[in-house]
């Protein structure tokens, strides 16, 4: 059922006060077919609330995905194929397949938020990405009211990016994911400190999964005791020339050469060395750990987490010339 002028206050990681016009439910697909109604308003498709900054009150139809399941579709010697519906928790999925000896998700342990999002965003960490164990994607299309697949290949995954983010918000409902996990493990343990974590333990994914657990968890504010939305923004890409200008100034910025021959520079740092970290305007501020995190600290509009998040951008386009561009959300 639609419910009207529904709160969103606790279906947000920043914890921020704001309402939808209407808001429902999703748990079943057949309730797809009651949203034809909506298909010109805008619409917004929210999982766990992890990756958005709600900036105000809603207009359109929140709709918030509960689609729950998950079953074996397929396996050969190499793979097994696990079908999950969108509105699983990621967490406990990792938690499944680890249960299961299934390789593949163990460096994507602990993100927050629903199994629907993974794709979106494309969510990676310690040197994995979503895209990586993605093999089939079932939606339902608003706009023409179907369901339709995606292949891996059509979702121009990226570096937190995917169609479903860049080119149609809002216009695919994903409803499950088909997931090539691997049989046996091939570890990725170069990124960050997992190998010492891991230290002389014996080498497992659950090894893996834990160690990635314990950094995480040491690194990152829990948004339930400190709301925020994990990283604020995206970590910029510069073109060579660009970089050996910024070396020139600062020898020891870190950067890290893509397959495009871009480079990626670290947005933590660059805020960081402008002066950020820890710094508060109000009730928000740049968290004191980890300069890459907003954080609301007391009760606080969108609008001032926005204002923050500006702020920033302004002084890193000035100091550095680098466009900071948010990995949130911001609805509307
Ligand atoms: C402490 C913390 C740490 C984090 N660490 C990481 C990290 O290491 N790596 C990383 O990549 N991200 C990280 N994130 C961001 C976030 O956890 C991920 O982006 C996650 O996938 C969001 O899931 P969600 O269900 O909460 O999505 P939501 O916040 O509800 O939605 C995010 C976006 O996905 C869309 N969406 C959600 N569900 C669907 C669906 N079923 N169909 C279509 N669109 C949908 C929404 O419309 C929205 O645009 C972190 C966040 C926090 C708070």
């Amino acid at each position: 059922m639609i419910q009207y002028q529904h709160s969103l206050g606790e279906l947000n990681s920043f914890r921020v006060s704001a309402k939808a016009e209407a808001y429902l439910a999703l748990e079943r697909l057949d309730q797809l077919a009651l949203l034809s109604d909506w298909r010109n308003r805008p619409n917004y498709i929210l999982g766990g609330g992890s990756n958005i900054l709600l900036a105000g009150d809603l207009p359109g139809l929140v709709i918030h995905n509960q689609l729950k399941g998950r079953r074996l579709v397929g396996q050969d010697q190499e793979f097994v194929y696990l079908e999950v519906a969108a509105g699983e928790n990621w967490q406990e999925l990792v938690l499944y397949s680890l249960a299961n000896n299934w390789a593949g998700l163990e460096n994507l342990a602990l993100i927050p938020g629903s199994v629907g999002a993974a794709p979106v965003q494309n969510i990676g960490a310690y040197g994995v990405e979503f895209s990586e164990v993605c093999h089939l994607i079932q939606a339902w299309d608003m706009q023409q009211q179907r369901f339709c697949k995606f292949e891996s290949t059509d979702c121009q995954f990226a570096y937190r990016d995917s169609i479903f983010k860049s080119l149609y918000p809002g216009r695919f409902i994903i409803c499950s994911l088909v997931l090539k996990l691997r049989r046996q493990p091939s570890y990725r343990l170069d990124y960050g400190n997992i190998r010492e974590e891991i230290g002389d333990q014996p080498l497992s994914i659950r090894a893996v999964a834990e160690a990635v657990m314990r950094i995480r968890r040491s690194k990152l504010p829990d948004p339930k005791e400190l709301p925020n939305a994990g990283s604020f923004f995206k970590n910029p890409l510069v073109a060579q020339e660009k970089l050996e200008q910024l070396l020139a100034q600062y020898p020891k910025m870190p950067h890290y050469r893509q397959v495009d021959g871009r480079l990626k520079l670290a947005a933590g740092w660059l805020i960081d060395q402008a002066g950020w970290k820890g710094k508060r305007m109000g009730a928000v501020g740049v968290h004191e750990r980890q300069a890459l995190v907003l954080v609301k600290y007391a009760e606080a509009r969108g609008q001032e987490i926005v204002q923050l998040a500006e702020a920033v951008q302004q002084d890193i386009a000035q100091k550095f010339g680098v466009n900071l561009v948010p990995e949130v959300n911001y609805w509307p």
